[in-house]
């Protein structure tokens, strides 16, 4: 049998995950990450799970919330904006709701956004009425659309949306948006967004009654677990004594801080694990406010 072929025995998990492009390697990063290892097939179509029963198939994005639906693949690894396209057809077309997500993942984030040409002045999406508007989003656009009460025409196109406005195919477009460089660069600006996305984790709409159940259970919980590590972060600083009750308020995030004496009663040394983001500013913030010495180190593991 063919490893492709539907599972028939159901005690172990198939994820779909993108074959190539910008999902592919975070995907197998993020759950290795979660202690799982496989063996590739010659035709890096499908690698088989060795350290836990959960496999992966290698397949284009768009294809994954089918393989859900129709059970080829029991989760899967995608767009949020890819999935809810997708949900929204199978709603339209009545054989919907067939797959549900389950869990953010923090990576591939991106927008889906109107956008028109930079010359136009921009008031609000009243303006949209009766012009034609080129993107592959056609159901969340239609659906953005109606719900916005406007009359405007939707073109379908499967790449280049970006470029459409200048080959006079249409008037704005809706597309993926991170930088905003693409549309910079075709002249374009964004003046409203759609979808807030980012990629997540895919599974049926309905619960397993089999042991993929508990393997989802398990993934789940190692998600989340390796999910909190990428978002934590040790901080070590030093500070004077008598500023611990200023510095220790900025730190709403920490965990109760390590604290440790140096030069006599003095100095402090402090090393607190943080949950939220250590930006530049909050960096400079603990600075003004008395720490040297800040260093910021990733986690590797964490066991409560
Ligand atoms: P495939 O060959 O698998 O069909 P693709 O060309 O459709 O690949 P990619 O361009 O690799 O797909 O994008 C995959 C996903 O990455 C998108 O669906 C989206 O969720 C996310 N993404 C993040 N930033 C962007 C961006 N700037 N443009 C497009 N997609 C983005
Ligand atoms: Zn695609």
């Amino acid at each position: 049998m063919s490893p492709i072929a539907p599972p028939s025995g159901r005690d172990r998990l198939r994820v779909a995950i993108q074959k190539s492009g910008r999902l592919a390697e975070p995907a197998r990063a993020l759950l290795a990450s979660c202690g799982l290892s496989w063996r590739e097939s010659r035709d890096r179509l499908f690698c088989y799970g060795e350290s836990l029963p959960i496999d992966l198939l290698l397949v284009r994005d768009d294809d994954i919330p089918g393989l859900i639906a129709d059970g080829v693949c029991d989760l899967g690894i995608v767009g949020r904006n890819v999935l809810s396209e997708q949900d929204l057809a199978n709603r339209v077309d009545g054989t919907g709701p067939r797959f549900r997500e389950l869990q953010p993942l923090g990576f591939g984030g991106c927008r889906l956004a109107l956008a028109v040409p930079e010359t136009w002045s921009w008031r609000d999406a009243s303006q949209l009425a009766g012009k034609r508007i080129a993107t592959s989003y056609p159901q969340l656009l239609s659906k953005w659309l109606a719900d916005a009460g406007i009359d405007a025409q939707v073109v379908l196109l499967s790449g280049s949306v970006e470029i459409a406005p200048r080959l006079g195919q249409a008037d704005a477009i809706c597309d993926l948006v991170s930088s905003g460089s693409t549309l910079a660069a075709n002249q374009l600006k964004p003046v409203q967004t759609l979808l807030e996305s980012e990629a997540v984790l895919a599974g049926p709409a309905a619960d397993f009654d089999d042991a993929r159940a508990e393997l989802m259970e398990l993934l789940l919980r190692r998600l989340d677990g390796a999910l909190r590590i990428r978002r934590s972060k040790l901080l070590m600083f030093q500070a004077p004594r008598e500023l611990l009750p200023t510095l220790l308020p900025l730190l709403p995030d920490a965990e109760a801080p390590t604290v440790m004496q140096i030069d006599g009663a003095e100095r402090l040394a402090l090393q607190a694990l943080c949950h939220g983001a250590l930006t530049w500013q909050r960096l400079e913030e603990l600075k003004r406010a008395g720490a040297c010495g800040l260093m910021v180190l990733p986690v590797e593991g964490l066991l409560a």
